[in-house]
């Protein structure tokens, strides 16, 4: 079985010990048959085009015109407590906990898959002669289309409140199934939007292959794959551009001076990695992307440090795949999104629960801001580049000045988790102090 080789990297693995992973494969070739700028455009046109029919459909997105996008916030607080005084203003938190409806980064992907499948569905009842046709898949004709047709995911729950609730409101039969330990208010929300929920035995993999199953055997039924599936990839790519905006509008350069450093909570990858190489295909060799992951979790680590094609999970080298972060807890990466990071990516770093909870009370008591564990796990990317020794060498030899630097923290999900959820995040975090 393809392995990790080094007993060393092994051996650091299995401590359970957080540690910075720089990834030896990182390269300034673009990887072959990844998805083409054309395609990711092609994705923001279509979140662009249906934006005044989910404006519609959802008042939560009337304030927005029905854009499904994020703020990017400055954190000159969080940057003044880790002492990074040679950086004026550079650390931004993007506030995908604040994407509506959804409530997570799982938005992106999440309603640019579900538009498609509802495009490709409705292409071949309109009348392709009309113009804008492609708006009638939000009319009631369409919702008849689509009552016979399934939209099944397999989902811990984030991906599963995206999906279950814009298919729903197409009017797709929309089924999401989840691993039995999944949160209870997650299943509630969903049942309450008019979504099926199915509950299976097993860890989060068990439960997208109990799906997987059940919607092959249906070809009235679309499976939302999380490892497999390109169209979430490019709605999660097709964010990219819209941050590109925002740091121009902070007054934030990127090119050979003014490096970007990208840290992004990495589950399955497909959510950072159509984040980062759409980044990279904009940025090029001037951004530079970190992943952050559970250290029982580390799966996007484990499958770019093995050696040969074949997939490796966490399981493979003795981890549990038990973490708080539950957006994270993915015992084998997705191997589309390993492929594509194995040339674009910088390196991982891993995180331990405890510093998970610490830095949620820290966010909260200093910015007021309420986060999932899974959605603090970016915070500590900066400290990692100025505080280690392999931080250190990767900035001797990939970034020319360090002082204008700018660093993003992707914080994927928060603001539908219910306040007494918060609060007894809150209090696990006073525990374990
Ligand atoms: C899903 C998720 C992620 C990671 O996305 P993947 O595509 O699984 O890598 C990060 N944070 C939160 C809150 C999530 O729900």
């Amino acid at each position: 079985m393809a392995m990790i080789e080094s007993d060393d990297l092994l051996g650091r693995l299995r401590s359970r010990l957080p540690f910075l992973w720089l990834n030896p494969s990182l390269a300034k070739a673009f990887p072959e048959d990844g998805p083409s700028k054309e395609m990711i455009a092609d994705a923001e046109t279509r979140m662009r085009r249906h934006a005044p029919a989910l404006a519609r459909a959802f008042p939560e997105l009337s304030g927005s015109s029905g854009v499904v996008e994020s703020p990017l916030m400055a954190v000159p607080e969080l940057q003044a407590l880790a002492g990074d005084v040679h950086l004026n203003d550079a650390w931004f938190i993007k506030r995908d906990d604040l994407l509506p409806v959804a409530g997570s980064i799982k938005a992106r992907g999440g309603f640019h898959e579900v538009l498609s499948v509802a495009e490709r569905l409705w292409s071949a009842h309109a009348n392709p002669n009309a113009s804008r046709w492609i708006d009638g898949i939000f009319s009631s004709e369409a919702r008849d289309v689509f009552s016979r047709h399934t939209v099944a995911v397999g989902s811990t729950g984030n991906l599963g409140l995206s999906i279950g609730v814009i298919a729903a409101v197409l009017g797709f039969d929309a089924v999401v199934h989840m691993s039995r330990d999944a949160k209870d208010w997650k299943k509630r929300r969903l049942i309450e939007r008019g979504v099926r929920v199915v509950e299976h035995a097993g860890d989060y993999a068990s439960a997208v292959e109990a799906g997987r199953q059940q919607a092959e055997a249906d070809p009235r039924c679309h499976f939302v794959d999380d490892e497999r599936s390109q169209l979430l990839f490019l709605g999660y790519a097709a964010g990219a551009s819209w941050l590109a905006g925002q740091l121009a509008e902070a007054g934030r350069s990127v090119d050979r001076e003014h490096p970007l450093f990208v840290h992004v909570p990495c589950g399955v990858g497909g959510a950072p990695g159509g984040v980062a190489y759409a980044l990279k295909l904009i940025f090029g060799e001037h951004v530079h992307c970190f992943f952050a992951e559970p250290v029982a979790s580390p799966c996007m680590l484990v499958q770019l440090a093995a050696s040969g094609e074949g997939a490796v999970s966490v399981y493979d080298i003795g981890l549990d795949n038990r973490t708080e972060a539950d957006g994270l807890a993915v015992g084998q990466a997705s191997l589309l999104a390993s492929r594509l990071m194995k040339p674009l990516l910088s390196g991982v770093f891993t995180v331990d629960d405890s510093t998970l909870y610490h830095d949620l009370l820290a966010v909260h008591d200093r910015l007021g801001i309420e986060l999932e564990p899974s959605a603090v796990a970016a915070l500590r990317g900066p400290r990692w580049l100025m505080e280690s020794e392999k931080g250190s060498r990767y900035l001797a030899a990939h970034v020319g000045s360090y002082t204008s630097a700018t660093h993003v923290m992707w914080a994927t999900g928060g603001s539908l988790v219910p306040p007494a959820e918060h609060a007894r995040f809150r209090a696990r975090s006073l525990q374990s102090r």
